[in-house]
């Protein structure tokens, strides 16, 4: 069997488009357009890009948006400061600190301190609740993009087998409790894992998130299996290529994402739906302006 592609790109476009239309209504309702803060620390080449990328496509959609750029110099509690203050904006539904921070800075205590109803990255305490006790709230965004793809296939989760190699906040734990929730056998290997490939052989569902170039080789993919990879690792040769062997994969898998243009286009479209989600529910709680009867 060879494999048909989850073409991101086009489902990414498609989120994009789903979002400029939800930013247009959400504006015509409350007379604002949603906002989304980006805070930047140094100067990263690879972490610049991103963000112009984020910010791009936020504008394209209709999302208002501004970009704090600090210097790597910027202590603890100066960036926390920043946080603080995008948190009691009330122009501003979304918060994102891009990661990694420059060394000296705590990443854990700079998550933690954005407001969870301004957390559209997802990484805060309470979201990670949120998603473990099946409450709705603000999901990471990549393995929201991940849960996107698997559905465009159209491939039943309820009982599926699925494996999802890597145990990160950022990827591996989100991915696996979205799974679950979707009713599948989920299974979490790592670094420790014996026998990988034989787990990854029971697997109707593979979820690829280690960073090691095409570590998951192809006869591991039991045949008809969807295989969605989020690796993104740079060959010697300057080339792209993601933590399972495509070629090989796709001869067994029934859907099978590329890399490039598989799970990394929809990370940015998740960013800006969960955006203007945020900027619905902080709508909704917002205090109601009450007009008293004046007789
Ligand atoms: P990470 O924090 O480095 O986590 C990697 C995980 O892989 C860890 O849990 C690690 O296990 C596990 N691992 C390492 N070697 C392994 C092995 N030999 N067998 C099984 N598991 C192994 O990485 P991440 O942030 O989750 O990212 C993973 C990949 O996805 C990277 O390539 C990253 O660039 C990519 N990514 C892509 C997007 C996108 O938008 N497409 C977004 C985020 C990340 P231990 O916990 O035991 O160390």
């Amino acid at each position: 069997m060879a494999a048909r592609l989850i073409d991101g790109k086009a489902i990414a476009t498609e989120v994009r488009e789903e979002v400029a239309r939800e930013v247009a209504r959400f504006e015509q309702v409350h007379r604002r357009k949603p906002g989304l803060e980006v805070v930047l620390v140094g100067d990263d080449p690879a972490s610049q890009v991103y963000v112009r990328n984020k910010e791009k496509a936020a504008e394209k959609c209709g999302i208002r948006g501004a970009v704090h750029r600090l210097p790597a110099s910027t202590s603890q509690a100066e960036l926390l400061a920043t946080v603080r203050d995008l948190n009691v904006d009330d122009a501003v539904d979304g918060i994102l600190v891009q990661l990694p921070l420059p060394a000296g800075l705590d990443e854990l205590a700079t998550t933690d301190t954005i407001d969870p109803l301004k957390d559209v990255d997802g990484l805060t305490p309470a979201s990670a609740g949120h998603l473990m006790s099946g409450r709705p709230g603000l999901r990471p965004c990549t393995p929201r993009g991940c849960m996107r793809l698997l559905e465009a296939t159209g491939v039943s989760l309820a009982g599926a087998e699925a494996i999802v190699i890597g145990r990160s906040n950022l990827v591996g734990k989100p991915i696996a409790q979205m799974l679950l929730a979707a009713h599948c056998t989920v299974t979490m290997a790592h670094s420790r894992t014996k026998d990988l490939a034989e787990h990854v052989r029971r697997a109707d569902i593979v979820i690829a998130a280690v960073g090691r170039p095409k570590m998951v080789q192809g006869d591991w993919i039991k045949e008809g299996a969807v295989v969605i990879d989020v690796g993104i690792n740079r060959t010697a040769d300057g080339a792209l290529v993601g933590d399972v062997d495509f070629d090989a994969a796709k001869a067994r898998a029934s859907w099978i994402t590329p890399v490039p243009g598989g799970v990394g286009p929809m990370t940015i479209a998740m960013l800006l739906r969960n955006t203007v989600e945020a900027a619905w529910e902080r709508a909704k709680r917002a205090p109601q302006v009450v007009v008293d009867d004046l007789d």
